[in-house]
């Protein structure tokens, strides 16, 4: 680390780090290392004039029955003199350590049992706290200044130790962004040790930095002391936009789309059931009393490219006789990319518009066809007064071919596919496997990438991604993924999500096309029997 600096101990120079834990890191260590090998290293010379004066040496202390031969010539009261002189040495330096303690990043050992055992209950990693936005007595929104965190969002900052792991497996740092969560929570600590919180958040991360976070979640997961920067991002992007009305001003279509039409692609509502034209979709109009209620989503209701998918499932649906309905025109955007861009105002209306419809219709069951919809539906709309079970669709595939309601045909092509697990799917709900089996059902050979599961990486479309441009970096999140897809050699990247979708197909046209990417459904309903 001193010798050879791995990148992966630091952080870029274009990241903002505050300039005293650019050397404090590593002095931290030093300290640390130094207190540590000293104090060992004394007890050992302690013992070695022990064994000296007992004039035996001890087989189970071999090196430090080597080292009291080199005391022999001493009389019995310098190896007395020796030994205490060694003792007082050994606990001097721990006893010298103590003050500084507090303020090195070594409180960890004190913090983190705290920060694992007092952090609140979430339904997922991704789970956003609840405001409620029809209480006229709030004033603030989100986090303008460290002091407007939660209590759990400061420990956060004393729990860390400065690893660098969220930084390696963030996806906008992986792909040259100027966005570090770790560079956020070792900023946060700096500032705490001038003893103040009344630090503006933009003078922890910049402006720039809290747009290129895709809420995917995976510095929350692969943290070892349970930290959770995405959240400290997130409650500056609502206190940017709830506050300042200050957000990139690509996202002003999307958000105006959610507004009016109740879709960030801004379609008509009046044409949400036309992707199902010529297909026999009940809505809940025409079957009232269904097993299963299809969130059908925005994406696969009014984007072209994912509207395959739910013709796709719609002939899952159809060939195995499930008793569904859809929503219609009565479904309207779960709000995910709202909330994720800070404008809790429009998630807000969204979710409770939408709770009293599926309070109203009351579904045993719902599904959807967007693990960004499961997420919020399922997580996020309990705060809401509204409780349901909710799969994904990989999930009722799989339940469909387990229970024998649909097969598929097997004389194939021995097509080699590759998962790429979306984050919200994933990480955020750890639904892992089902995509999976529901490919091995439909005859074909599942072939992972290094990052796999729920330690996938980002298709670059979550936390609102999908509506603005990247900010500028060494490469662009999908193509880094896709790269990462056409190393194993498969014919197919199979997607479970219309943003992933969406990212995936860009990136393998920006590689002139070598792979084709398909939905699990697509795939299972191109196979059908
Ligand atoms: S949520 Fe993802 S993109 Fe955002 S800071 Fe964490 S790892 Fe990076
Ligand atoms: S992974 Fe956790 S402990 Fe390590 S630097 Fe990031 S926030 Fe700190």
């Amino acid at each position: 680390r001193y010798v050879l600096k791995p990148a992966s101990a630091t952080t870029r120079d274009t990241t903002l780090l505050n300039p005293k834990a650019r050397k404090g890191i590593l002095r931290d260590s030093a300290i640390v290392t130094a207190t540590f090998f000293t104090h060992n290293f004394m007890r050992m010379v302690e013992e070695s004039f022990h064994l000296a004066q007992l004039g035996h040496t001890d087989r189970w202390q071999p090196v430090i029955s080597a080292v009291s031969g080199l005391w022999s010539a001493w009389d019995a009261n310098a190896l007395v003199v020796g030994e205490h002189v060694a003792w007082w040495i050994s606990l001097g330096v721990v006893v010298a350590f103590l003050p500084y303690f507090p303020y090195s990043k070594h409180i960890h050992l004190f913090i983190v049992p705290f920060n694992f055992g007092l952090k609140p209950e979430r339904k997922s990693i991704g789970q956003l706290s609840y405001i409620n936005l029809d209480d006229q007595s709030i004033e603030r929104f989100g986090a303008a200044r460290m002091k407007d965190l939660g209590w759990e969002q400061i420990m956060d900052s004393y729990a860390c130790i400065q690893c660098f792991r969220c930084q390696d497996a963030c996806p906008a740092y992986n792909t040259g962004k100027i966005l570090s969560p770790a560079a956020l929570e070792i900023n946060k600590r700096y500032h705490l040790k001038d003893g103040t919180t009344d630090v503006p958040m933009l003078d922890l991360i910049s402006e720039e930095a809290v747009w290129a976070c895709t809420s995917c979640g995976a510095c929350v997961d692969i943290c070892p002391v349970g930290n959770e920067p995405m959240r400290d991002i997130l409650d500056i992007r609502r206190n940017l936009t709830l506050m300042e009305s200050n957000f990139p001003k690509q996202l002003e279509t999307a958000f105006k789309g959610m507004e009016r039409n109740q879709n960030p692609w801004n379609v008509s509502q009046g044409d949400r059931m036309k992707w199902a034209e010529g297909m026999n979709v009940p809505t809940i109009e025409q079957n009232g009393e269904p097993e299963i209620l299809w969130w059908v989503g925005c994406a696969p209701a009014t984007d072209a490219r994912a509207q395959k998918t739910a013709r796709a499932f719609a002939k899952i649906l159809n060939t195995a006789g499930v008793n569904y309905a859809v929503l219609g025109q009565n479904e309207a955007c779960t709000g995910d990319s709202a909330r994720r861009a800070g404008r809790e105002d429009i998630f807000f209306g969204l979710a409770s518009q939408n709770v009293e419809i599926l309070n109203e219709v009351a579904p045993k069951r719902i599904v959807t066809t967007c693990p960004h919809c499961l997420h919020t539906i399922k997580n996020e709309y309990p705060a809401f007064g509204g409780n349901y079970q909710v799969i994904h669709h990989t999930q009722l595939i799989n339940e469909l071919v387990g229970s024998g309601k649909i097969s598929m045909n097997l004389d194939g092509d021995n097509m080699k596919v590759t998962f790429h697990d979306p984050c919200y799917l994933g990480r955020h709900n750890k639904i892992t496997d089902p995509p999976r089996n529901d490919l091995k059902s439909a005859g074909m050979e599942v072939v992972e990438m290094p990052r796999s599961g729920a330690k996938s990486f980002c298709c670059g479309a979550g936390g609102a991604q999908m509506w603005k441009e990247e900010e500028a970096g060494s490469g662009r999140v999908n193509e880094a993924r896709f790269s990462e897809a056409k190393a194993t050699g498969a014919d197919t990247v199979a997607v479970g999500c219309p943003f992933c979708m969406s990212m995936m197909t860009d990136a393998s046209k920006a590689d002139g096309n070598p792979m084709q990417v398909k939905d699990v459904a697509e795939l299972v309903a191109e196979r059908l029997k």
